[in-house]
């Protein structure tokens, strides 16, 4: 049996735009993505605050930021032709290779 994974075109070093939520309209690098819990973290966004353990640059601990996780219903790719959150469609290339393009514009986004 398959595991339920989230539909999404979204991938790893995808550029995206958040829909909602308080960094709504801030754009961003997928750093990762995670299809059976249907979340991503964006580089630099939605950062939370967290305790690290004492280490060698900080040896009395402390307080870090990191990129928290979040919800990839939440994000539209960015199409760079467009500049801004676009739907996407699949697109079939003369080779049979599947690549995902623009509606708005049918800039591929697979190189
Ligand atoms: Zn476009």
């Amino acid at each position: 049996m398959a595991e339920k994974t989230e539909k999404t075109y979204i991938k790893k070093g995808d550029t995206v735009s958040v829909l909602t939520g308080k960094e709504k309209d801030k754009t961003g690098k997928v750093l990762m993505i995670n299809t059976k819990k249907g979340t991503l973290v964006i580089e630099k966004l939605n950062l939370v605050k967290r305790h690290s353990r004492p280490s060698k640059a900080a040896p009395q601990g402390g307080i870090i930021e990191k990129e928290g996780s979040m919800k990839i219903s939440n994000v539209n790719i960015v199409c760079e032709k467009c500049n801004k959150p676009v739907r996407i469609k699949m697109n079939f290339l003369d080779d049979g290779k599947k690549v995902r393009a623009c509606v708005k514009c049918g800039e591929i986004l697979d190189r």
